[in-house]
C-alpha cells in the first residue's frame, strides 16, 4: 500500500474485517519479526465502543490476532485517557484487560511512562517516550465529532500519547497547532479506523452513530482528510488538518488518492437505538430498510446543517433506504437506492459532504 491509498472494509464484524484488510494489504511487509509494536487506540473515557467514544476491543483483537499470526510477540497495547480518568480504568471498562489476559499483551497506562522533550520547529513538545521508542506504532483512533475542533480520528488521537501536563498546554496554545506539530513529533506508521460506531458530536461518546466501516491507511493527514469529508466537513473547516499537511506529515489530496472498497455487498442495516439528538435529526428522515452506512452519512450531514444554522429552511423529507429502490416517487432521495427519484445524491454510500453541499444549494 502507497501512502496516496485508502482501504475500507464494510461490515458488522469487526474483527474479521480488520483481518480481512490485514491479509490483503500485507502493511507488515518488511517488519523485521523482533520488531517492537504499538497499539494506540482511543480509550480516551471509560466507556465502552457502543456509546460511540472509544475503539472496539474487537478491532484491536483483530489486528494483534492477525500480528501474533505473522509471527510477531513483541506488541504493547498503549494509551493514556483524558485529565480527570484512569486509563487503568478505561482498560478494564472497555474490555482491553481481558484482551491482554487472552493474547498475552501487555498494557502500558502511558500516563506512567517517562517523556521525550522534541522541538518541530519553534515548539517544544513532550512526549511519552515508549511511543517514541517503538519500531512500528499503529494508530487505532475512532472516527468521531469534538466539539472543539469539530472531529477527531488520525492526527487527534496521538495526543493520548503525551502527559497530562501537556495535554492541559495544549488547550493554552490553541489545539490545533500543537496537535499537528505532534505529529511532526511522532510518526504513525499505519492507522487503522474504527469507523463502525463513532459518536456525532463529542469525543466522550453519548450519541453513536452506526458507519459500519473500518478505513485502513498510511498516511494520517489524507485518513483524517477524508474522514473529514465522510463526517460532512470541508478539509478546510479542520485546521490542524491544514497545519500538519504543511509540516509535511502527509497529504489533504483526497481528490487523487485511490480509494480501494471492500465489503459493499456486507453493509447491513440500522441496528442500534437513536440517542435524542440523532431521533431529531432524523425528523427529517423517511427511511426504508437503510444501510447504517447511508444512514450514518445522512445523519452527519443534518448535523453539519444544524451546526450551520440552516437545518430550519429544509422543509421537505428525505428519503432513503434499500425499499425504495423501485420507486419513483417526487422528493429527495438518498444513495443508489432512490436513483429513481426525481431528486437523488447517488453514492452507495453517499459522502456526507457531498449531502450538505446539495442540500445547501437547494434548500
Ligand atoms: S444506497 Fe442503498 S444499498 Fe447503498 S448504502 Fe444506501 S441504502 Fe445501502
Amino acid at each position: 500500500m502507497q501512502k496516496n491509498e485508502i482501504a475500507v472494509n464494510y461490515g458488522k464484524d469487526a474483527k474479521k474485517m480488520v483481518k480481512e484488510l490485514l491479509a490483503e494489504l500485507k502493511m507488515e511487509k518488511g517488519l523485521k519479526k523482533d520488531a517492537s509494536i504499538g497499539l494506540k487506540p482511543n480509550l480516551v473515557v471509560s466507556k465502552k465502543a457502543s456509546s460511540g467514544a472509544t475503539t472496539s476491543p474487537e478491532i484491536v483483537e483483530g489486528v494483534i490476532e492477525y500480528l501474533q499470526e505473522q509471527g510477531y510477540s513483541n506488541i504493547t497495547i498503549m494509551e493514556s485517557s483524558w485529565i480527570g480518568d484512569s486509563t487503568t480504568k478505561a482498560f478494564k471498562v472497555c474490555g482491553y484487560e481481558e484482551i491482554s489476559k487472552k493474547y498475552n499483551v501487555p498494557l502500558l497506562d502511558l500516563k506512567k511512562d517517562k517523556t521525550k522533550t522534541i522541538k518541530i520547529k519553534e515548539l517544544t513538545l513532550e512526549v511519552c517516550a515508549s511511543v517514541h521508542e517503538v519500531d512500528f506504532l499503529i494508530n487505532l483512533p475512532v472516527l468521531k465529532g469534538h466539539c472543539q475542533t469539530r472531529m477527531t480520528c488520525a492526527l487527534k488521537n496521538m495526543k493520548g500519547c503525551i502527559p497530562d501536563n501537556e495535554k492541559r498546554r495544549y488547550h493554552t496554545i490553541g489545539l490545533h497547532k500543537p496537535i499537528a506539530y505532534l505529529n511532526k513529533a511522532l510518526k504513525q506508521d499505519l492507522t487503522i479506523v474504527d469507523g463502525m460506531m463513532g459518536d456525532l458530536t463529542f469525543e466522550e461518546g453519548g450519541t453513536p452513530v452506526e458507519m459500519e466501516r473500518i478505513i485502513i491507511g498510511k498516511d494520517p493527514v489524507l485518513i483524517d482528510s477524508y474522514v473529514a469529508e465522510l463526517m460532512g466537513y470541508s478539509i478546510e473547516d479542520v485546521d490542524y488538518i491544514n497545519i500538519a499537511a504543511e509540516l509535511g506529515v502527509g497529504s489533504t489530496d483526497v481528490a487523487n488518492a485511490i480509494i480501494t472498497e471492500y465489503g459493499k455487498e456486507n453493509k447491513n442495516t440500522i441496528g442500534i437505538k437513536d440517542s435524542n439528538k440523532v431521533s431529531r435529526l432524523a425528523k427529517h428522515v423517511v427511511q426504508k430498510d437503510a444501510c447504517s452506512a447511508c444512514y450514518g452519512s445522512l445523519i452527519h450531514a443534518l448535523q453539519r446543517l444544524e451546526d450551520k444554522g440552516k437545518l430550519g429552511r429544509l422543509k421537505e423529507k428525505i428519503y432513503i433506504g434499500q425499499a425504495f429502490q423501485k420507486e419513483s416517487l417526487e422528493g429527495l432521495g438518498i444513495g443508489l437506492c432512490t436513483k429513481e427519484f426525481s431528486n437523488n445524491i447517488m453514492g452507495c454510500p453517499p459522502k456526507a459532504k457531498d449531502i450538505v453541499k446539495y442540500l445547501e444549494e437547494k434548500i
